[in-house]
C-alpha cells in the first residue's frame, strides 16, 4: 500500500504562526487568501496537464495533490489562529469549480477533503484533539478522506450498522467500507459509525482516525466508467484510537448543519468546473469551424448557446445556493430547518441535472469530434466524470427522502426571498 507515514502530534506552540509561504513559479509569494484565485488557477494547470493520463490509469491525481499542498490549499478553510487562512465557503467553492475546469477527480478530492474539514472546523471547536489536529493538518498538509457508505446501504448516509466499542477512554471500529475515494493516500479518514453497540443505527458519532491509527483491507478495487483518478476503493477498516477522537456533536446535528450543504455546494462547484471545461472544448471548436468557413457559424452551434445557458444556470444557481449557507451558517434552527434542508438537498440533484446538460450539449456542439476520445475536441471525459454526479448519493434518494418536505412547503409567496 501507498502510505505516507505521519507522526503522532508534533505541533508548535505558536497558536499565531502564519501559513509557510511557498513562492509560484511565477515568483509571486503564495500563501495569503488574497491570492487564493492564482495558486487555484497553478493547481488547475497542473491538473490539467495530467487529467488524461489520471483517467486512462485510473490513477490518484499526485501531480495536482502535491500542487495543492505546495499550494497551501488543502488548509484555507481552517482559522488563522490555527494556521490556516480562514477561507469562507465561497472561497472553497471557487477553488473546487477552478479544479474541476483542469481535472474532475482532482476537484472531487478536493471536495471531499473540504467537506469534512469543515465538520472538523465547525463543530470541533470545543476539542483539544480537534483543535491540535487542525493545526498539525495546516502544518503538513493532510489530506481527509470521508467513509459513509457501508456494506450494501448505498448512498443511505444517516445509518451505521458498525459501532465503536468503548474500552475506557478507548475506541475501536471494524466497518465494511465498501466506498473511499483516496483511501490509500489519504492521512486520515473521517468516518460515520453508530454510536454503540446498543445504539440505533441513525444514532451515529463522527470518527477522526489518522493514518497510524487504522488498517485498511482492500475488498472492491475501482475500474469506474469515470471519476477515475477518485481510486474509490471498498476496505474493510478497523481502527483503534482515542475517544477524543469523536466529535463532541451527534452525526445527526452535523450532517444537516455541515456535512450535507458544504458536501452539495463543493460538489456542485466541481461539477460546474467539469461544465465550464467542455463548453470552452465547444466553444473552441465552434470558433475552429467559423475560421475554415469564411465565418458562418456551423449548425451544431445551437447546441453550444444551449451549453453556455445551462451553465450560467448553474452557476447562478451554486451562487445562490452558497449565499443562502453564508446567511444562516451560524444558525443552527435556520441550518435545520425543512425549508433549508430541502433547498440544500435540491441543489444537489438540479447541480447534477444541469452539469450533466451543460456536458451533453457541449458534446452535440462538437459532434464526432466531441464523442472521440482522441483530438482536442473529445468530450468524452467530461461527460464520463460528469455522469458520476447524479450517482453519488443517488438522485433518485434524495427526490425520494424531500418528497414529505414539497408536499409541506406551499408556493412561495413572493418571487424573491
Ligand atoms: C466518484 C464517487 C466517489 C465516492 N466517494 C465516496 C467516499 O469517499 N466515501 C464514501 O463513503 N462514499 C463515496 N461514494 C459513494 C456515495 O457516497 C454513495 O454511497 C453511492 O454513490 C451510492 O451508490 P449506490 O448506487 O450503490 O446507492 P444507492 O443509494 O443504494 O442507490 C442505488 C439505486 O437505488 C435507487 N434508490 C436508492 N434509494 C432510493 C429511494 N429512496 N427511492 C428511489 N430509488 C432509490 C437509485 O435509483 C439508485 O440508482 C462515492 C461515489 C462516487 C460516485
Amino acid at each position: 500500500m501507498n502510505v505516507r507515514t505521519v507522526p503522532v502530534f508534533e505541533v508548535e506552540s505558536d497558536p499565531q504562526a502564519a501559513p509557510a509561504q511557498a513562492v509560484a513559479a511565477n515568483g509571486r509569494r503564495v500563501g495569503s487568501a488574497g491570492d487564493l484565485s492564482a495558486r487555484a488557477a497553478m493547481v488547475s494547470a497542473v491538473a490539467a496537464l495530467h487529467a488524461a493520463a489520471v483517467d486512462s490509469a485510473s490513477r490518484f491525481p499526485d501531480e495536482a495533490i502535491g500542487a495543492a499542498r505546495a499550494g497551501r490549499l488543502l488548509s484555507i478553510a481552517v482559522p488563522r489562529e490555527l494556521g490556516g487562512e480562514g477561507a469562507g465557503i465561497a472561497e472553497v467553492a471557487n477553488v473546487c469549480y477552478t479544479l474541476g475546469r483542469g481535472c474532475a477527480s482532482a476537484a472531487m478530492i478536493y471536495a471531499m477533503h473540504q467537506t469534512k474539514l469543515a465538520c472538523l472546523v465547525r463543530h470541533g471547536r470545543e476539542s483539544v484533539w480537534h483543535q491540535l489536529f487542525l493545526r498539525r493538518l495546516c502544518k503538513e498538509q493532510l489530506l481527509l478522506a470521508s467513509s459513509t457508505t457501508e456494506g450494501q446501504n448505498g448512498g443511505d448516509v444517516r445509518n451505521s450498522a458498525a459501532a465503536i466499542e468503548r474500552d475506557g477512554s478507548r475506541i475501536s471500529l471494524e466497518r465494511l467500507a465498501t466506498v473511499i475515494s483516496y483511501g490509500r493516500q489519504a492521512d486520515a479518514v473521517v468516518t460515520t459509525a453508530r454510536r454503540s453497540a446498543d445504539a440505533a443505527s441513525s444514532d451515529q458519532v463522527l470518527v477522526t482516525f489518522l493514518r497510524e491509527d487504522y488498517t485498511l483491507e482492500p475488498v472492491l478495487g475501482w475500474d469506474a466508467f469515470g471519476m477515475r483518478g477518485t481510486c474509490s476503493e471498498g476496505f474493510k477498516l478497523r481502527a483503534a484510537a482515542t475517544e477524543q477522537q469523536i466529535l463532541p456533536l451527534g452525526y445527526d446535528k452535523i450532517h444537516a448543519r455541515t456535512t450535507m450543504p458544504v458536501a452539495h455546494l463543493a460538489w456542485s462547484s466541481a461539477w460546474a468546473g467539469i461544465a465550464a471545461a467542455a463548453v470552452e472544448r465547444a466553444r473552441a471548436f465552434v470558433r475552429q469551424a467559423a475560421q475554415r468557413s469564411g465565418g458562418a457559424l456551423p449548425p451544431a452551434a445551437a447546441h453550444l448557446t444551449r451549453a453556455t445557458a445551462t451553465l450560467r444556470t448553474l452557476r447562478s444557481l451554486v451562487a445562490a445556493s452558497l449565499r443562502r449557507f453564508e446567511a444562516a451558517a451560524d444558525d443552527a434552527a435556520a441550518l435545520e430547518s425543512i425549508e433549508f434542508q430541502s433547498g440544500m438537498n435540491l441543489l444537489k440533484v438540479n447541480a447534477s441535472e444541469l452539469a450533466v446538460a451543460t456536458v451533453m450539449s457541449a458534446m452535440q456542439t462538437c459532434g464526432l469530434a466531441g464523442y472521440r476520445n482522441d483530438g482536442e475536441f473529445s468530450i468524452g471525459r467530461h461527460l464520463r466524470d460528469v455522469l458520476s454526479s447524479p450517482i453519488m448519493i443517488s438522485n433518485d434518494r434524495i427526490l425520494a427522502n424531500s418528497a414529505t418536505a414539497a408536499l409541506l412547503s406551499g408556493a412561495p409567496d413572493a418571487l424573491i426571498d
